[in-house]
């Protein structure tokens, strides 16, 4: 295959990918009279699709002034979340609002509205590798395979939104802040199925999550309806664990969790990883913001990333506007998306990344008896994912009644975690203000997460 080479294009922003994250820094900064290119190795019709539970909370929406799901784009309204208990005895109900939705669809209509807006949308066309000058990102070499073209976009700030895959940072110098790898056991391998059911679902408004050490060793199964008769079910289990394939306990357990699929009439089928930790230590550096996946900003308890995904996404915006009122675009003017990102989302996702480290430590009758016994009530459970605060005044007061013949070893690690969550948020509350404070506070965080590794494991 010959490939034509080498057309240079110049823009102000580079954004590489087009999904929940790439899609939201779009849309937020169309129309304020910047030249902006989305790029995308997917085919239009492709962008957004991805294995995904696709289940949203309406905050998000809220918070970000983003257009709720609409038409085909929402597939069933949300009005809270089932937890089972692995012995599949206790039952706890959450409620909260949030969407269903059709990924694809939802995520083409915000770039339709980003494009109409001004900004290029270019599918089917992948960014191969960085420009990289004076210790800044400059652009990228692409490679449009609808015109077989490689071509050299240069731009003041690339923001880099490649989910997962990571596969544009991880091609810049080792050294370089956000090139940051990642941990197998801090993330999850996950896998669904999308089919119709056999019979109507009984509460279609209610996403059902079944915890089990056995069936989803470190995650969790999951049951997710799509409206009466369709269901997205999957389930995620910690990675780098050496356990079997994610398709095994698929094939296993299904019938579990989803007896009334028609696997006859599967929809749509497939598996991915998703990022359980604390973001990117910085989300930045010279010419470059990272958002999304590819910042490490899903929920590293419940794994969801869609609705982290747009908050990076628009913190990236907000900050590339001030930025180039500045017409500065190094390390240090990019900096606020770190401060915006922290104290909206990332200072919870630090808190939570400990409370899952907890969690995925517990077998299933602690896990049974902690339900059963509400050492953490619904409402704390709530609070925790909303917050990253973990409050124990129950689990107090049952350490004081109960301990010596209930679990008190348990109830004291429980204890011990939520002081380190508390401890962690603050860092993260107090991130530092410029690039020059980072070395100190990554060093204090990381001692922390040791100290914290430490006392779990006594
Ligand atoms: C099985 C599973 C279930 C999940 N369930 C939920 C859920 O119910 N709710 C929830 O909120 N989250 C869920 N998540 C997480 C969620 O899917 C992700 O956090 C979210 O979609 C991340 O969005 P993103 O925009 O960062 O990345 P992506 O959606 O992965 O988008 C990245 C885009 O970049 C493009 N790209 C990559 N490299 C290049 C390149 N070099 N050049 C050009 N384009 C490139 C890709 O084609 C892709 O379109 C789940 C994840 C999995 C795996």
């Amino acid at each position: 295959m010959q490939v034509i080479f080498l057309k240079q294009l110049s823009y102000d922003i580079l954004i590489i990918g087009g999904g929940f994250a790439g899609s939201t820094a779009a849309w937020h900064l169309s129309r304020k009279g910047l030249r902006i290119l989305l790029i995308d190795s997917k085919p239009w019709n492709r962008i957004g699709d991805k294995p995904c539970g696709d289940a949203v909370s309406k905050e998000h929406f809220d918070n970000l002034g983003m257009p709720y799901p609409e038409g085909e784009q929402l597939e069933q309204k949300i009005e809270g979340i089932k937890l089972y208990s692995p012995d599949m005895s206790t039952e706890w109900t959450v409620r909260g609002e949030g969407f269903e939705i059709n990924a694809p669809l939802y995520t083409q209509r915000i770039l339709k509205e980003a494009r109409d807006r001004g900004v290029d949308v270019m599918d089917l066309t992948t960014a191969m590798r960085p420009i990289f000058e004076d210790g800044h990102v400059r652009g990228a070499v692409i490679f449009d395979r609808r015109s077989n073209e490689q071509s050299e976009v240069r731009a003041k700030v690339v923001i880099e939104a490649t989910g997962y895959s990571k596969s544009f940072r991880s091609k810049l110098p080792q050294e370089f802040p956000v090139t940051e790898d990642l941990d197998e056991r801090d993330a999850d391998i996950a896998y669904r199925e999308v089919a119709y059911t056999k019979e109507d679902i009984e509460e279609p408004g209610y996403l059902k999550i079944f915890i089990n050490q056995t069936t989803s060793p470190g995650g969790y199964w999951w049951y997710f309806p799509k409206g009466r008769d369709k269901v997205n079910i999957g389930l995620g289990i910690q990675g780098g664990m050496g356990y079997p394939s994610i398709y095994t306990f698929y094939e296993k357990y299904w019938s579990q969790y989803g007896p009334d699929v028609d696997r006859n009439k599967m929809i749509v089928k497939g598996g991915a990883l998703v990022p359980t930790r604390r973001p990117l230590d910085t989300l930045v550096w010279n010419g470059i913001i990272v958002v999304g996946d590819s910042g490490y900003t899903a929920n590293p308890v419940h794994g969801g990333g869609k609705g982290s995904a747009m908050i990076s996404g628009f913190c990236a915006a907000r900050t590339v506007l001030d930025a180039f009122e500045r017409g500065d675009f190094s390390s240090a003017s990019l900096w606020e998306t770190n401060i915006c990102y922290n104290q909206r989302y990332g200072a919870k996702q630090a808190s939570l990344e400990l409370f899952r480290r907890f969690l995925q430590r517990l077998t299933d009758e602690d896990i049974n008896y902690g339900m059963r016994k509400k050492v953490i009530k619904e409402e704390d459970l709530l609070e925790a994912s909303t917050t990253g605060d973990l409050h124990l005044s129950v689990a107090e007061k049952a350490m004081r009644v109960i301990a010596g013949i209930g679990r008190p070893s348990l109830l004291y690690k429980l204890k011990n975690v939520s002081q380190y969550m508390k401890e962690i948020k603050e860092l993260y509350k107090n991130y530092p203000e410029s690039p020059e404070g980072l070395k100190r506070w990554n060093a204090q965080v990381k001692g922390l997460i040791s100290d914290f590794e430490k006392a779990m494991s006594k």
